[in-house]
């Protein structure tokens, strides 16, 4: 069945659905998600989203710019950010106006708390300035969104499973997707395509991510041909719930908890004196690992203790209780009495699919388009968090480009007509899924998977060396070559979850090889990407976007500049 709409949306997390709100009556949209919309992993998000609004105490747009270029490691494209940062207290009002309850001051405003590497004064001390609604703002605005496409006929192809990406010459025609229910494969045909399909954190162990956070959408554009940007930007988050991985939001901290090791000190203050606790994520991971290497460990296990203690049951149950609640249950621990275990999860990625700030897609070094495909999110790569993002900023990215992006297709629609219908790519999709499950070969999906997330728990996580990150792009390199022979034992139509495991599986390890390589040729420390044999920034050398584009070889990386306008480089303390 062919179906067409003016813009195709993949992905119902908060930049999908902020971009078919900027669509709604000036264009026929619609979008496709393979979970239910509203269990998008931005649903999630719990600490906040960053706006320069001075509801508590002075601050500026500036001070937010700065640290978000300090944040980054100076390697985020500083017209990107101005964009961002100036953008946003406009965007929580509008988030206001259509009805998100946020959490308010004694005086009826929109409340703010501290988050990881926002200060005020240019790096002076933390600044109140994530806007949130208790611990649940993802879910808040999400549902929210959602709300407003209902309420203005969007239509929703939910349980659909994006398969490929369809292009009539060099044009993007829309996409070939895979109906759960029912196990029809449609063709979807648009003029215009906006991928906002989130990250990729499940190809780890340990991780914060939900189960759709598979890096599909970075993967078919790769597969498309074109490059994905500075994927070796790998963020783990320092206070996963050990030894789950399931995330405490950096709201913990931003409420006054503390990091504790096993002789009960608060070693932060040795790492990061000025804002200790509050430094950005990159910086607090990297200690807490250190402390744990150096055998301060508690109880000589993986884990430092994150005290909330101090704060008093009160202020625990109003501003944190869903992430209370959360090690009640996973753990029988009750933050009021007692301090909770954690350790770095891996949680987001830098990099992606690159933008321009419009969200058109970008498939050289030179700034070429893709006519008819779009980006936005955390797919994306706009860039705004360069080297490591900080704590609220994503969802405020996604707001802010997501906007954009429905703003660009809309204009650019006037001047579209159809692509063609792509028989062909149907006609592939078709075959590859009765080839997968037609195969009678021995490997699961299900122990590869676990292979490859203990492969770059290993080799790419928060530390990285020369000879540990060719053993895994070797390792990553044989499960590539034995998923060949996955097979998938389910052969009904209706809801395979099987085979859908089964295709994500494949974007995972073409993704995670993209990792590696990625890392290995970046001989500096930056950011997130902390190489234990460079320790050192290089600015001479890597203040650059890494390009990873697909050869029969494997990627090829290529560089190209950052864009600087206001701040130079300087050194990173916190
Ligand atoms: C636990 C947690 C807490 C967080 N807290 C915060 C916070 O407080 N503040 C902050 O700024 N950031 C936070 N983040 C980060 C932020 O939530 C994410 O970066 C963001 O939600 C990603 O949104 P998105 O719109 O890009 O994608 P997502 O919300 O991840 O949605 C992806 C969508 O793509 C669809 N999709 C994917 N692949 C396919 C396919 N093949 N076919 C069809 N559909 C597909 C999915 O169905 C889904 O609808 C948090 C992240 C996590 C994991």
């Amino acid at each position: 069945m062919n179906i067409k709409h003016d813009i195709l949306i993949i992905g119902a997390g908060l930049a999908g659905l902020r971009a078919a709100v900027e669509c709604l009556g000036q264009a026929d949209v619609a979008v496709v998600s393979k979970v239910f919309p509203t269990r998008s992993h931005s649903g999630a998000a719990q600490g906040g989203i960053t706006a320069a609004l001075g509801n508590e105490e002075e601050d500026r747009w500036e001070w937010h710019l700065f640290d978000t270029v300090k944040g980054s490691d100076y390697l985020g494209d500083q017209d990107a950010i101005e964009i961002m940062v100036r953008d946003a207290p406009r965007v929580i009002y509008e988030l206001e106006h259509m009805g998100v309850p946020f959490s308010r001051t004694p005086e009826g405003k929109i409340a703010q708390r501290n988050f990881g590497g926002h200060t005020r004064d240019y790096g002076k001390r933390p600044v109140k300035r994530a806007c949130h609604a208790a611990d649940r703002t993802g879910r808040v605005v999400l549902d929210t969104l959602y709300d407003q496409c209902l309420r203005h006929q969007v239509k929703f192809y939910s349980e659909h499973y994006v398969l490929s990406l369809a292009f009539d010459r060099k044009r993007c025609a829309g996409v070939v997707a895979y109906d759960l229910p029912t196990g029809e494969i449609r063709f979807l045909q648009a003029k215009s395509v906006l991928l906002a399909t989130g990250g990729c954190g499940r190809i780890y162990k340990t991780t914060s991510n939900g189960f759709a956070s598979t890096g599909d959408g970075m993967s078919l554009v790769y597969q498309a041909g074109f490059p994905l940007e500075d994927m070796e930007f790998i963020q783990f988050h320092p206070t996963g719930l050990y030894p789950l991985g399931i995330l405490v939001s950096e709201a913990a901290r931003g409420e006054g908890g503390l990091l504790r090791n096993r002789l009960g000190e608060r070693f932060m203050e040795r790492y990061a004196p000025t804002v200790k606790d509050l430094a950005a994520r990159d910086v607090v991971s990297r200690a807490i690992l250190t402390e744990i290497r150096e055998k301060r460990g508690i109880a000589g296990k993986d884990y430092v203790h994150l005290d909330l203690t101090h704060l008093g049951e009160e202020k625990i149950e109003e501003r944190l209780w869903e992430i209370a609640s959360f090690a009640r249950i996973y753990l029988g621990i009750d933050p009021v009495y007692e301090p909770i275990p954690v350790q770095p999860t891996c949680h987001y990625i830098m990099g992606g699919i690159p933008t321009d700030v419009d969200g058109r897609v970008l498939v050289d070094e030179k700034g070429s388009l893709v006519q008819g495909l779009y980006a936005a999110g955390e797919c994306a790569c706009v860039s705004v968090h360069g080297a490591n993002r900080l704590g609220c900023n994503s969802l405020l990215d996604l707001l802010v480009f997501g906007r954009r992006s429905g703003l660009a297709m809309k204009r650019d629609l006037s001047r579209e007509e159809y692509p063609v219908f792509s028989e062909g790519s149907l006609r592939n999709a078709d075959s590859r899924i009765s080839e997968l499950l037609s195969r009678q070969d021995r490997e699961k999906s299900g122990s590869i998977r676990k292979e490859m997330q203990a492969v770059m728990m290993r080799y790419g996580s928060a530390f990285r060396k020369d000879e540990g990150l060719k053993k895994g792009i070797e390792e990553i390199r044989s499960l590539k070559e034995r998923y060949g022979e996955v097979r998938v034992s389910d052969h009904g139509k209706a809801f395979n979850y099987e085979l859908v495991e089964a295709i994500e599986l494949g974007h995972q390890l073409e993704l995670s090889e993209v990792i590696l390589l990625s890392a290995l040729q970046r001989r500096e420390s930056r950011g997130a990407h902390w190489r234990e044999d460079f320790p050192q920034r290089a600015d001479r050398y890597y203040l650059k976007h890494s390009l990873a584009f697909p050869t029969p070889k494997g990627p090829e990386i290529r560089y190209k500049p950052v864009k600087i306008t206001k701040f130079q480089p300087e050194a990173r303390v916190y």
